[in-house]
């Protein structure tokens, strides 16, 4: 995948067009990323139980000499390299999902394992893909791009955000909004299979509940079963599946049942209640209340006189703070000929000497909040690959961490290059700060308060590479 120059000279980065000049330079960190993403896999860190991990990456920065690490309130490491107008912010999260069934993990998802799977070898263990390796890479790419590559036009943050698997774009909105207030771009590190993508689906998470009349289960006549009222709306739910609208660019909304519960006195009575989880993904075009008002118009919840609501996330980060917000994020798109976009390609002809492709994920990611909620041009660009992500097969080659690397120090002068030569659309940057949470930004930023606009394969794409989706 790299393509590791032979040159053992160390050039500045500006009298060299050479690609893989990078790729020589992150090559020689391998063994140091290698170690930190070893470590950070050995700790673990479930949703707001991330302290360690966040320990571990300010003492990774500060020992590589960045200008200043701090942590927030929330407990995300913030790392800042230069001081120039121009404001990028690298976010990766540091929390997981829990390890599922140990029984279906050939080893121990704690201890890292690097297997020769292919090429430079491969690093197995919980987190790997999702989202440690893009820290990783981020946190040492920083290091190199501060060493080799400084550009004074740039002020870097590298941002190890915390709870995006328990609430997407929770963290990095507040470091958004109180921390580093309107940034020119953010650069996420989910897995991309180091090609650069631009969106993900939006989505909610809502309940359908049922009441009904508990009593004994001797006598079930006496009492009325919301189970059975439940039973037509999950078919009815399974139906809509296959009937949401496909977006230009990210492609099927989708629904989930991902839970059914009842409150029940006890195994001899009749329950109470029962009730629905889903997990809705909206493709361009789709509001979140336009999809909980389909759900309400469902004739068979209607017929149950059953109830929708949107879930509430409500938690305490470890370091004490406490955190609430809807279940509802934003779809988002960053158009294809904005600056961002073109620097990304960009930054694979100078620095890996390969022809990139532009795509989406097929999960959700933190740019729900930076693009989805607050209009910030958001990128991704990362190790691994999204389809190991959560799995007993989580995990992420370490040829992939030195290709990151090595784009992630190269990146911002690209970025400052490219603005300073006007190219590009600016159109999305230009977008308030507030927009609803259910808009989609279309291709030049006229995404106004709840506007929703299909969002397209954005101008030209065809000439800047073939759109790919990540998971398929
Ligand atoms: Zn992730």
């Amino acid at each position: 995948m790299t393509t590791s120059s032979p040159e053992r000279d160390v050039r500045s980065p500006r009298s060299s067009s050479t690609p893989g000049w990078f790729v020589t330079e992150a090559e020689r960190q391998r063994g140091a990323l290698t170690t930190l993403l070893g470590d950070l896999v050995h700790a673990p860190s479930l949703s707001t139980d991330e302290g360690d991990v966040v320990a571990q990456l300010e003492h990774a920065m500060e020992e590589l000499g960045y200008d200043e690490v701090r942590v927030d309130p929330l407990g995300s490491v913030i790392g800042r390299i230069g001081d120039g107008p121009i404001r990028v912010v690298y976010d990766s999260h540091v929390d997981t999902v829990a390890v599922g069934s140990r029984a279906e993990w050939a080893r121990d998802p704690f201890e890292p394992t690097i297997l020769p799977d292919a090429g430079g070898g491969v690093l197995h263990g919980r987190g790997a893909s999702d989202d440690k390796a893009g820290i990783a890479a981020m946190v040492h790419g920083g290091a190199l791009y501060r060493r080799l590559a400084f550009d004074p036009r740039i002020t870097l943050y590298v941002v190890g955000s915390v709870q995006e698997e328990a609430c997407d774009g929770l963290a990095l909105e507040h470091v958004l909004t109180a921390e580093l207030p309107r940034p020119d771009l953010v650069v996420l590190g989910e897995a991309t299979r180091c090609q650069v993508f631009r969106g993900n689906r939006g989505r909610i998470e809502a309940l359908i509940r049922v009441s009904g009349s508990s009593c004994h289960a001797s006598a079930p006549e006496r009492g009325r079963n919301p189970v059975y009222a439940l039973a037509p709306v999950v078919e009815e739910v399974q139906a809509l599946d296959g009937r949401l609208g496909v977006g230009p660019f990210l492609g099927r909304g989708s629904i989930a049942l991902t839970k059914i519960e009842c409150e029940t006195p006890g195994l001899n009575s009749v329950p109470a209640t029962a009730t629905l989880y889903l997990d809705r993904r909206l493709t361009e075009g789709e509001s979140p209340e336009a999809a909980l008002e389909a759900l309400r118009s469902l004739p068979s919840v209607q017929a149950a006189g059953a109830t929708v609501e949107l879930l509430q996330y409500e938690a305490t980060s470890y370091t004490g703070t406490p955190v609430a917000q809807d279940k509802r994020f934003a779809t988002w798109v960053t158009p294809a000929d904005h600056p961002g976009v073109l620097a990304g390609l960009e930054t694979g002809e100078q620095a890996l000497g390969q022809h990139l492709e532009l795509g989406h994920w097929v999960f959700s990611t933190n740019g729900v909040a930076s693009m989805g909620k607050l209009g910030i041009p958001t990128i991704g660009f990362g190790p691994g690959d999204e389809v190991h992500a959560h799995s007993a097969h989580d995990q992420c080659p370490l040829d992939d961490l030195v290709t990151a690397a090595a784009w992630y120090a190269a990146f911002p002068g690209v970025f400052a290059s490219v603005l300073a030569r006007g190219e590009g659309d600016r159109g999305a940057a230009e977008v308030a700060p507030g927009a609803a949470r259910e808009s989609v930004v279309a291709p030049g930023g006229n995404g106004g308060v709840g506007s929703v606009v299909a969002a397209g394969g954005g101008g030209g794409s065809g000439s800047l590479g073939a759109e790919v989706t990540s998971a398929g």
